[in-house]
């Protein structure tokens, strides 16, 4: 491990790729270039231990025992909902554990905004939204007589401020945001966008899915309504994430899910509802996963954020430069502020069948529709390759990506 006072230049990135266990695999007798961590990220043995460990040594229910093993598991669980609130520049108190990004805007949906949409109201929502930011709202609006509308985006693939600043009109209730598109690496400015939402009375929730494990993530700076975020993709176990409301928020919404944990008192004439964030926790949760999440959020401390963003940024250049050169190969999504994910296709090549040659080559890229149908309608295509980069990434796996792609087209052309 590395500590934050290193500089991207200085970090031994080649031996950090030690700590990942599946990293020196092989498949198909080639060693592993896994380049599809927008979709789930390796995990470092530091969270795999300690996953571990809690189920040999320290496994019992949280919040409920007074034995040992209990106020362990307890103990760890809230300490881990610390580290990731103070990774975030969050309060504890406001940080609702969840299965992730879809059980958390879920949460909103149900929770924030069917109590109070009404027919007329709108939900704004930008084209290149993930579809567990827009199929929530669907069923929301649906259910209130609520409208959807959306904010295009350019031929880079960037939103269009501009348009969308025009469209906050008073209808407009809620503003649904990614951070960073999965498919395109778009970066928007959500600090920008939600300053003039709140100024118009329009809540914001922003999916951070593809932020939070790329670059510092600073909530509150943000100054949005709502802000989700998914475990497995920042190295942490799958099944963990989050959900930031602002207090006021979280105490005003009823529970969205009921059930033990999430209550004070429980009569049959009336159930008297536990605090936020714990109303909003019913049942039992991922207890490993989230102490888990905990220790993937103090690996990538230690690294640090801004390294790993710089890390990311000089692979992504290498990357887009060589793919580039690649003859008949079309990359979707030139935002000048971009995080390290390259969509593709090449002429005459099915992403499918590209995927699956590179696939024989020990390369993992993936290829489909990214859960963002909305998207690909937009660039008139059904599928596109997706290579997403992280920090164990290496230059040498990049050109292994591009010998593969030029193989393969020989195959297919
Ligand atoms: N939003 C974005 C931008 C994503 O990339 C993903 C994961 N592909 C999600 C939401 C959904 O995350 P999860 O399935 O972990 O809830």
């Amino acid at each position: 491990m590395t500590n934050a006072t290193n500089t991207a230049d200085t970090i031994d990135w080649k031996t950090l790729r030690d700590d990942f266990p599946v990293l020196s695999r092989q498949v198909h007798g080639k060693p592993l270039v896994y380049l599809d961590s927008a979709n789930t990220a390796q995990k470092p043995r530091q969270v795999i231990d300690i996953t571990d460990a809690f189920y040999r040594e320290h496994n019992a229910n949280i919040s409920r025992s007074v034995h040992t093993l209990g106020m362990e598991a307890t103990e760890a669980y809230e300490a881990a909902r610390k580290k990731i609130a103070a990774f975030l520049n969050i309060r504890a108190d406001e940080l609702v554990l969840t299965s992730g990004t879809t059980q958390a805007i879920n949460l909103v949906a149900y929770s924030f905004a069917l109590p109070r949409l009404k027919p007329g109201d709108a939900i704004l929502l930008t084209r290149m939204e993930h579809h567990a930011n827009i199929v929530p709202w669907q069923l929301i609006a649906e259910r209130t007589g609520a409208t959807i509308r959306v904010a295009e985006i350019t031929a880079d693939g960037e939103l269009d401020i501009a348009a969308l600043r025009t469209q906050m009109t008073p209808e407009v209730k809620i503003l649904g945001l990614t951070q960073v598109s999965n498919v395109l690496g778009t970066v928007n400015p959500v600090a920008e966008i939600c300053r003039e939402a709140r100024r118009r009375g329009i809540a914001t929730v922003i999916d951070g899915s593809q932020a939070v494990p790329h670059r510092p993530v600073d909530i509150t700076a943000i100054g949005c309504d709502f802000y989700a975020f998914t475990g497995h993709k920042m190295l942490g176990p799958t099944g963990t994430g989050g959900l930031w409301a602002r207090r006021e928020h979280l105490e005003a919404m009823p529970p969205f899910f009921g059930g033990g944990e999430m209550i004070r008192e429980v009569r049959f004439e009336k159930t008297v509802f536990n605090d936020p964030p714990h109303k909003f926790e019913a049942g039992t949760p991922n207890i490993a996963g989230v102490i888990g999440l905990g220790a993937a959020v103090d690996y990538l401390s230690a690294i640090g954020m801004a390294n790993i963003e710089a890390r990311e940024q000089a692979l992504l250049a290498y990357a887009t430069e060589k793919l580039a050169q690649i003859p008949g190969l079309r990359i979707f999504g030139a935002a000048k502020e971009k995080a390290a994910v390259i969509s593709f296709l090449v002429d005459g090549a099915h992403a499918h069948d590209l995927a699956t040659l590179l696939d024989l080559d020990g390369i993992a890229v993936r290829s489909g529709h990214h859960c963002a149908h909305p998207l690909m309608q937009h660039f008139g295509v059904a599928a596109t390759c997706r290579a997403s980069l992280a920090f164990y990434n290496t230059f040498d796996e990049i050109d292994r990506l591009v010998a593969g792609i030029a193989k393969a087209r020989t195959l297919l052309g």
